[in-house]
């Protein structure tokens, strides 16, 4: 396992709300943290059909424009009773000519759910695999996922993506509803991170 010893760290990714999150979980390490947003790195197109396969063509493109260890996240929802849909597809469910559209994507969730007649709960995982890559082409890999259903209608404004019709399992909120801290603590992200960070980061 190799470990993380520069002082500089690109996060490969255009969205803010996974950057957040990102800065809060490593809040107590003392890296610089640049973003490909910040940096104008071109988004990479994500031609495989696993998160892994994902992420690894984020965080080794970023790697070897920047030459500086990449962290890149591929994440999504898998629903049981769509044979894991729209998994890797989880943000094109909200592609729209004018950018991307949550509401639209929880809104065709929800359709295809209701089309088969799902049977409750609609049970359903957030995954999240992360890929710590170096310019000499190294990688480290790490998976979490967070096990809940998908509800309807959506609720909470807080969060980000599919967040207001995900409740996880043993709570009666959504992550919309959670505040940023209660979803940090145990979303499939940190997850991710904290086997990420005991492994590249201590
Ligand atoms: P990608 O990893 O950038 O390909 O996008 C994955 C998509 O999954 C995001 O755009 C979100 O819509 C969704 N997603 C991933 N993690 C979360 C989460 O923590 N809450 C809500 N939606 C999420």
């Amino acid at each position: 396992m190799r470990k993380f010893q520069g002082e500089k760290l690109v996060v490969a990714t255009h969205n803010e709300g996974k950057l957040d999150e990102v800065r809060a979980l490593f809040a107590n390490k003392s890296m610089e943290i640049l973003s490909s947003k910040s940096l104008d790195l071109p988004e990479p197109i994500e031609t495989e059909d696993t998160f892994i396969g994902n992420a690894r063509i984020k965080a080794h493109s970023a790697s070897k424009i920047t030459n500086l260890p990449a962290l890149a996240d591929d994440s999504g929802i898998t629903i049981d009773a769509l044979n894991g849909e729209p998994g890797v597809y989880t943000a094109d469910w909200a592609e729209t000519p004018s950018g991307r559209d949550f509401s639209l994507a929880m809104k065709k969730t929800h359709e295809a759910l209701a089309k088969i007649s799902a049977p409750y709960p609609r049970l359903a995982q957030f995954r999240c695999t992360l890929v710590l890559a170096w310019p000499d082409g190294h990688d480290e890999i790490f998976e979490g996922a967070l096990a809940g259903e998908v509800v309807w209608p959506p609720r909470g404004l807080d969060g980000h993506g599919y967040d207001p019709i995900f409740q996880p399992k043993g709570y009666d909120i959504t992550c919309g509803e959670m505040s940023f801290e209660s979803k940090n603590n145990i979303s499939h992200r940190s997850i991710a991170f904290k086997k990420l960070s005991r492994a590249c980061f201590d």
